[in-house]
């Protein structure tokens, strides 16, 4: 049996399952690839999918709400939290701490919710190892230099901040084969057109 959550696993996700449980849906790419754009078409096509908002301890970014894009939390809680299990899988990213809710997953899977976690590849390998049926999808930029233009064109991150950024965009698509589900983001609409499709295949599965 193969690594958890890609092809040759002895896992099939779309197998039926016994009882009604949430389903998780990973989606990672190095920032650049069109993630939350991707992310935020894929929640308005699906009304109950339930977004899990990660905490962190990097500052807003313009126009980034605390509760809906984050939540926003100085590293010292975030640090004591680590101790007392409150993360399912965490991570240092570029500097700063990203975790996901321990509570928010065992509730949302609980309920019977599925659910979408916006994490990176350290983020993917630990819900992967605790949650071996969850669906990993991997957005990757069509070519280097579209990366670098669309980070330098949003224009919120210093320039020593989208370096930082294209070093670890190439750090993580080198790990894109951890992920059962590649797509690449060449145009926009394409691109959600096939997200939707894809988790659409797996939310039809009986
Ligand atoms: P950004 O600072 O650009 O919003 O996010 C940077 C990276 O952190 C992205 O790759 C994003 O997927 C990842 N990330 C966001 N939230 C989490 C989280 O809760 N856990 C982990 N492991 N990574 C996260």
């Amino acid at each position: 049996m193969g690594p958890p959550c890609r092809p040759g696993d002895g896992q099939d996700p779309r197998a039926p399952r016994a009882e009604r449980r949430g389903r998780i849906f990973i989606l990672s790419g190095p920032s650049g690839a069109g993630k939350t754009t991707l992310r935020h078409r894929l929640l308005a096509a699906f009304a109950d999918l339930r977004y899990s908002v990660s905490y962190t301890t990097r500052a807003p970014r313009p126009g980034e709400e605390n509760g809906r894009d984050y939540l926003f939390i100085p590293a010292a809680e975030f640090e004591a939290g680590i101790g007392r299990g409150r993360w399912a899988e965490w991570a240092q990213v570029h500097g700063n701490y990203y975790g996901t809710s321990a509570e928010f997953l065992r509730e949302g899977i609980a309920a019977g919710s599925d659910l979408l976690l916006d994490i990176d590849v350290q983020g993917a390998r630990q819900i992967c190892a605790r949650f071996p049926g969850s669906v990993t999808i991997f957005i990757m930029p069509p070519s280097p230099a579209v990366l670098r233009e669309r980070l330098e064109s949003r224009g919120t991150d210093p320039p020593e901040v989208i370096a930082r950024r294209l070093e670890n965009a190439a750090a993580e698509m080198a790990q894109a084969g951890f992920y059962r589900h590649l797509l690449v983001n060449g145009d926009l609409q394409t691109a959600a057109r096939e997200l939707i499709a894809l988790v659409g295949s797996y939310r039809a599965a009986p």
